[in-house]
């Protein structure tokens, strides 16, 4: 039998809307789908009735599959033939694993592919009505991982530069740690008064967005038991609240 393929498909921030026309279309002819728990559930309907739907959802502190047991499990099922889809929420190049994916399929001989998705990092802050960048307030954007805070020795951020980069930050897999990391943007010279918002669920019917600024967001967002997934945006943009006070 020969050999199959690996398309890493990014399947944007969960509503089954944002979902490319190229990512559906591999989504429909998969033979194999591995998908995980941030990955727009709903566009599992649109696979072949005798398609593979394999979950290897990593949810936080949960149930998840080892990195390397997803990439062998790419290997193996490419290999007896299949069109492999790799079904990722957001995109699979920003902060997730896709690129590790892509290196073990490469290092197996497997042929593989990106089809990029809408990150949360751009999808969320712009159905909160926060804008990354807009022309004379804010001319650059940040997307930096959270998932260790600013003093911790496994951050690779540089956080001194983020704190007076007069740029947009975004912060993914920050929740855990939004209290350590807005004291740190603020210790390294980040204005306290900094608008800041989270937004939790962007694009679910339960998306919730708190606004405060980068030194009250934390408490805001504990009150509120703000849980993942949720992405923090701190800039002067988050003040531009384009949908209006109520609309949140
Ligand atoms: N590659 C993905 C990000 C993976 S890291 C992307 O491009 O979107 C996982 C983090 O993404 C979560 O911890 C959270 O910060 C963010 N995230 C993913 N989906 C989200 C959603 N629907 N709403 C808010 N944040 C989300």
């Amino acid at each position: 039998m020969s050999v199959g393929e690996v398309v890493l498909v990014g399947g944007g921030p969960g509503d089954p809307d944002l979902l490319t026309v190229g990512g559906l279309k591999a989504l429909r002819a998969a033979d194999v789908v591995l998908y995980d728990h941030l990955a727009p559930l709903a566009c599992l309907a649109e696979t072949r009735p005798d398609a593979t739907l394999l979950d290897v959802g990593k949810i936080p502190r949960g149930h998840h599959t080892p990195q390397a047991d997803i990439n062998a499990l790419l290997v193996e099922h490419a290999r007896s033939g299949a069109l492999v889809v790799r079904f990722k929420g957001g995109d699979p190049f920003v902060l997730g694993r896709g690129s590790e994916e892509w290196q073990a399929c490469a290092e197996a001989g497997i042929p593989v592919r990106v089809i990029p998705g809408v990150s949360s990092a751009i999808a969320g802050p712009a159905l909160a009505g926060i804008p990354l960048t807009h022309r004379g307030l804010t001319q650059n954007f940040s997307v930096v991982s959270g998932h260790v805070g600013p003093d911790h020795p496994a951050s690779t951020v540089n956080w001194d530069a983020l704190a007076t980069s007069s740029g947009t930050i975004v912060i993914l897999m920050g929740v855990t740690h939004l209290a350590d990391i807005c004291a740190g943007l603020v210790a390294r010279g980040l204005a306290p008064d900094t608008p800041a918002a989270i937004v939790a669920r962007a694009t679910s019917p339960e998306q919730r967005v708190f606004r405060g600024t980068v030194a009250t967001l934390p408490g805001i967002a504990a009150s509120a038991h703000v849980e993942p997934p949720a992405l923090t945006v701190i800039g002067a943009v988050v003040a531009l609240d384009l949908l209006g006070p109520t609309a949140s």
